[in-house]
């Protein structure tokens, strides 16, 4: 997240899975058990394989198994992808050395991932092979130079190489007929793969119809569905502010995406598409991948930037090279290079293997890691209250950025990996994103000066002194349970109310957070070397933000912002001293010409903060800090009550957790933790103080805007042009109509915009009526009376006399059941 007030070197802010903040940290899915040990390394054997040799090998073969299906299943993998290879690898190799026991479903003799019950599976025309992998330079050119003396051998002309960027996404093969696409799949096995079409059309990337002509009667064109490395970023961004787990790495969150039941899910993934093959072909002209690419791309199909035709395996080199510099600043994370024989003539000559075709090779970069020493263990204390361990490292140069800090999750994490305090540690970035401590390089403990120490999980806060405890019994997370007034947790309520989601002050950022919440605490140089800001800050409490606003009348919490300093480490040429100072954080320095003022921007805080008063309902919920209240969930309880009055009468009703649990997009649990938050005293004091500090609390209603679609049920598909999905659920559900994602023959209207895919296709067969935005727009204002159902037919403009009709009486009775998104593959 781009806050301002945040030096390059300092900690980002991310939040874990539950709402909690995990500074500094990884944050991604993985399970934290560590990997399965390597197997043993297998010498060659006598002929007839041994008891425990087999056994061996069935335990490889079915860990490898697991892993696969985790990965490609699941998209929940345990395992980062280089030790997947390892471990894959080993398999290979055992099976190099007993070529006897290489079992018929060995995962070597399949091409990955397997379709999946919740998608009908579809077999491909022609078969989409996975490619080998070469994971260094040596063996790449022993790749090449084999494949030249083959062409050699073959009597071909010398080979020229297609390379491109092996793209960190899924692979999907789209079939286009007569230029229509009709059916996208995944690889799945190779041979079948999972239809997700539905899906794929919400991929402004992918043309429905191709353009120009030549279009061959039949053609596969496969390519890799990816998501933005910044796109990803701010996709989990926006998943922990809704309180979800944010994803572990773009190509499983490309994954999930795809397999998403609901395409109108799907449509809100950040899903881009490069195409980068052919496979079955009808009547196509081409006859080399280069020139493909052109046809492609004229065709209207997304295809990458980034290849070369070469000539030599020294220019493939040199090409390698040059994007494993660059490859953290692509749009798209890359794990590799692809070579290719770009002459069809040449491919087809070449041939397959029963796994991987021959004129094709993938090199894979080595991941990234690096050596750092581990110089303490902190813990930081969420917006929940929960604990979280983090590392201290020397700040050390890791893919593409300077990591000083690392999250250790919980203490049973910390154990696993058995670090200790003063170890050497190894780095990397998960997800080539997230710094991760993967463990300790044990062959230097002992010479670690001083030596190193267990880390001892505290007992009690370090922020506020509170005994900590588990948050329910037997679990492993434990919370201080001072919520109110614990200064670490009130800092990430604060951080967390200003951010872009809530009132969105962009002045106040984590280093304003800490200053206003927390004293600076001790020397840095008397404690290792980093700040450790501790003790109460000038802030009580997140009922007095608001008082920081320049109309505020009888509060003093304005000047006495004059007294907060921070601690500066002193520098030389850029350079730190290890020396620090204290200097004030929201005032200036005095001078002896000037004394100390509001910086500007603290100004800058002041001004925000007034205007954040006018920030609609939404964003006051967001900003309360209740658990699983994320935006969306604010949204709808906005959208349905428009003020925090009538939000609070319900609360006070008998009923208050059926009819909250029953607004579209709130539900049982949220409506749990609405209850359980308006309990407690403080925090209905926070809305107090904050109403009366003139934060609006309402959203104005527009009384022009009837209850018009009272009763029913609507589905937009497609772009519409004056309106974005959002806006035009927001204008049903206001509307008093419910906004679904999927065509039933419960739906009473589908608005089709530009590029309608498959609900338009349902609504037909159900006999729905369809309206175009004009329609819709009428819809909106008029009500159903204007628009009778008859499928097929544009309305007449100019309302019909017997304006706001009901729909027919079954339709009505049928509204309120669940959205029936289960409907639709
Ligand atoms: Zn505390």
């Amino acid at each position: 997240m781009t806050r301002k007030g945040l030096s390059p070197d300092a900690p980002t802010c991310r939040r874990g899975p539950d709402g909690v903040s995990e500074p500094w940290g990884k944050i991604d899915t993985v399970s934290p058990e560590p990997a399965s040990p390597p197997a043993q390394r297998v010498e060659p054997e006598t002929a007839i394989p041994s008891e425990s040799l087999r056994d061996e090998y069935e335990a490889l073969a079915d860990e490898v198994r697991r892993h696969r299906t985790l990965y490609y299943n699941q998209d929940a993998p345990e395992i980062s992808d280089a030790e997947y290879d390892v471990l894959f690898r080993q398999l290979e190799e055992f099976e190099a050395l007993h070529p006897e026991m290489i079992a018929n479903d060995s995962p070597t003799q399949e091409v990955g991932g397997e379709a999946t019950a919740a998608f009908a599976p579809v077999e491909h025309l022609a078969r989409m092979y996975s490619l080998e992998d070469v994971f260094s330079v040596s063996e790449l050119e022993a790749w090449i130079r084999r494949a030249e003396a083959n062409v050699a051998a073959l009597g071909l002309v010398p080979a020229k190489w297609l390379t491109e960027l092996k793209i960190d996404g899924l692979a999907v093969n789209l079939l286009y007929r007569n230029g229509e696409l009709v059916r996208a799949a995944t690889r799945g096995d190779g041979r079948t793969g999972e239809d997700v079409t539905h899906n794929v059309l919400t991929i402004k990337d992918v043309p429905q119809r191709l353009s120009g002509e030549g279009h061959p009667e039949e053609v596969e064109i496969r390519g890799e569905v990816y998501i933005p490395t910044k796109a990803f970023i701010e996709y989990n961004e926006a998943l922990i502010e809704r309180g979800k787990a944010p994803l572990a790495n773009p190509r499983n969150a490309a994954a999930g995406s795809l397999r998403q039941k609901d395409p109108g899910e799907t449509a809100k993934r950040p899903l881009k598409m490069f195409v980068h093959g052919i496979g079955a072909r009808e009547g196509l002209t081409a006859t080399s991948q280069a020139e493909t690419y052109d046809l492609l791309k004229a065709w209207g199909l997304p295809t990458s930037p980034y290849y070369e035709v070469l000539e030599t395996y020294e220019e493939v080199l040199a090409f390698i090279e040059r994007y494993g510099q660059k490859r953290h600043s692509l749009i798209h994370e890359i794990d590799g290079i692809v070579v290719k024989a770009d002459d069809f003539a040449t491919q087809r000559a070449l041939g397959h293997t029963s796994r991987v075709p021959r004129w094709a090779v993938a090199f894979k970069y080595p991941p990234e890691e690096v050596h750092t020493k581990l110089l303490d263990i902190l813990v930081n204390v969420g917006r929940t209250g929960r604990v979280t361990p983090f590392g201290v490292m020397e700040p050390v140069k890791v893919a593409g950025s300077t990591v000083s800090m690392a999250t250790l999750h919980n203490q049973d994490v910390v154990k696993a990996k058995g670090v200790m305090i003063g170890d050497i540690v190894v780095l990397r970035k998960a997800g080539d994103v997230i710094p991760e401590i993967v463990g300790p390089v044990l062959a230097l403990r002992d010479q670690q000066d001083p030596p190193v120490r267990d880390f001892v999980m505290p007992t009690v806060c370090p922020s506020c002194g509170t005994q900590l405890a588990p948050s329910k019994e037997g679990e492993v997370d434990i919370r201080c349970p001072n919520a109110r007034s614990c200064p670490s947790q009130l800092r990430e309520r604060v951080f967390h109310l200003a951010g872009r989601g809530a009132f969105d002050i962009e002045a106040l950022g984590w280093e304003a957070a800490i200053a206003l919440t927390s004293g600076p605490g001790p020397d840095p140089a008397t404690i290792g070397g980093y700040p450790r800001p501790e003790g109460p800050g000038v802030l009580d409490g997140e009922a007095q933000i608001f008082e920081l606003a320049a109309d505020w009348p009888d509060s003093n919490l304005r000047d006495r912002l004059a007294d907060v300093a921070v601690w500066r480490e002193k520098r030389v040429k850029g350079v730190g001293t290890g020396q620090w100072d204290l200097v004030p954080y929201f005032w200036t320095k005095p001078t002896a010409r000037k004394p100390s003022v509001p910086t500007a921007s603290t100004e800058k805080l002041f001004a925000e903060v007034q205007k954040a008063k006018t920030q609609p309902l939404w964003r006051v919920l967001v900003a309360l800090s209740i658990r699983h209240v994320g935006p969306t969930a604010s949204r709808a309880l906005a959208t349905r009550y428009g003020s925090m009055t009538a939000l609070r009468e319900v609360l006070a009703t008998e009923n208050a957790r059926e009819q909250l649990a029953d607004v579209d997009g709130v539900g049982p649990i949220i409506a749990d933790a609405l209850i359980e938050w308006f309990a407690e005293d403080w925090h209905r004091e926070i809305v107090a103080r904050w109403a009366s500090a003139g934060v609006k609390m309402e959203d104005e209603q527009d009384a022009s805007v009837g209850r018009s679609l009272e009763g029913l049920t609507v589905v937009v598909t497609g772009s519409l042009e004056r309106f974005s999905r959002d806006e035009a659920k927001e204008a049903i559900i206001i509307r008093g109509g419910k906004a679904s994602g999927s065509v039933s023959k419960k739906t009473d209207y589908v608005v089709a915009g530009e590029n309608a895919g498959s609900k338009l296709d349902k609504a037909e067969q159900y006999g729905v009526p369809i309206l175009d935005e004009d329609a819709f727009r009428r819809l909106l204002e008029n009500g159903p009376g204007e628009w009778r159902p008859a499928a097929g037919e544009q309305p007449e403009s100019g309302p019909e006399d017997d304006g706001g009709a009901a729909p027919p009486e079954q339709l009505a009775a049928e509204i309120g059941e669940a959205e029936s998104d289960g409907d639709e593959r």
